[in-house]
């Protein structure tokens, strides 16, 4: 019997464990009124789990999750790449700041996801239903600011420390005032620019018209007073944060 338990998994053995394990996921989230109102998203594009070196992507309609990455990973942690993913539909952040990705692919993604950190965190301080990964960049000086405002901070402090970096020898690191965490070589997710510039005007289309649908259903919820938190944080969609 011991000899059994101690057999290692198939990947098919490991892949059905992870699609259990995301759809508890997903029941989680719905159960939670900060974040019922956004459940138009969890079932929207495709949802994979692939055997494959990665953490997590999306191209703006679709995600996928790398087997590794997410079995290391609380439950907790899982909900919250889920709904970071899921943000970065939500805010059409593929379409709306390929400019700046092309400007800057290193500040523009990490922007993004400072943003949507933040949200998040703020969303459940507590961490009831999610946590932040340790990988995840989260600065709570970003508070209150939009995804461009935090990308030309995050620009300015790079120009700076290149400045600095030519004139001194060496680059400026952790001189920031604030705590951040997240800021290692690994990133959370990975965002698919290029696949989400390269879809056809009508794939484009239909994702957009899913995208409003979804905001309109969660807005309309707006009248429960108990979901205070992603009743602001859907206005953030609409004005497209
Ligand atoms: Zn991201």
């Amino acid at each position: 019997m011991f000899a059994q338990a101690l057999q290692p998994q198939t990947v098919e053995q490991r892949l059905a464990t992870q699609n259990r394990r995301m759809a508890k996921i997903n029941i989680s989230i719905m159960r939670d009124d900060r974040f019922a109102l956004w459940s138009g998203f969890l079932s929207m594009g495709t949802i994979k789990i692939l055997d494959k070196d990665f953490t997590a992507r999306t191209n703006g309609i679709d995600e996928e999750y790398s087997l590794s990455f997410i079995e290391t990973l609380t439950d907790k942690e899982l909900a919250f790449v889920r709904l970071h993913e899921m943000l970065h539909k939500a805010f059409k952040h593929l379409k709306v700041y390929n400019k700046l990705y092309k400007q800057d692919a290193e500040c523009a993604n990490k922007a993004c996801d400072y943003l949507i950190n933040y949200l998040l965190w703020e969303a459940d301080p507590q961490g009831k239903t999610i946590a932040l990964p340790k990988i995840a960049l989260f600065d709570a000086k970003y508070k209150g600011l939009n995804s461009k405002q935090i990308y030309d901070l995050l620009r300015k402090q790079k120009q700076q420390q290149q400045q600095q970096g030519q004139g001194q020898g060496q680059p400026q690191q952790g001189q920031g005032q604030s705590q951040a965490q997240g800021q290692g070589e690994q990133s959370l997710d990975e965002h698919m620019w290029d696949e989400a510039e390269g879809m056809s005007d009508d794939d484009k289309k239909k994702i957009e018209e899913q995208i409003d649908t979804a905001i309109r259903q969660g807005t309309s919820w707006q009248v429960r007073p108990y979901s205070r938190t992603s009743t602001t944080t859907l206005r953030r969609f609409a004005s497209g944060t």
